[in-house]
């Protein structure tokens, strides 16, 4: 989250902004960040900054895992137990997109 900090301000000192009024970020479902305490993390860090109360819009990115036996792409949107291939109900996957988090726009004044 530091990243997405040091991202907001240097944005905003290359376009000559003032403020940081808001981030939109897409976070993979296995990235391991928790959307629900992003805001509030974000809060924290940036409270001396000019990217203070800066409102954090989330985007859901899901895991798309790829079957080792078939080939065929499984994509989920929410954690589970476990992950089965939707093909042929194999276990053997790899994940192939869902695992980042990357800024996506960076608001401005
Ligand atoms: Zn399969």
């Amino acid at each position: 989250m530091t990243d997405v900090l040091d991202t907001a301000l240097r944005a905003a000192e290359q376009n000559g902004g003032r403020k940081v009024t808001k981030i939109t970020l897409k976070i993979g479902l296995m990235s391991g960040v928790m959307p629900a305490y992003v805001q509030s993390f974000f809060d924290v860090i940036s409270k001396d900054t000019i990217a203070a109360g800066a409102e954090i819009t989330i985007v859901r990115d899901p895991a798309v895992f790829v079957c080792r036996k078939c080939g065929v792409k499984t994509a989920y949107t929410e954690l589970g137990p476990e992950y089965l291939c939707q093909s042929c109900g194999s276990r053997a996957l790899r994940l192939s997109s869902g695992y980042g988090f990357q800024i996506v726009s960076v608001g401005i004044l």
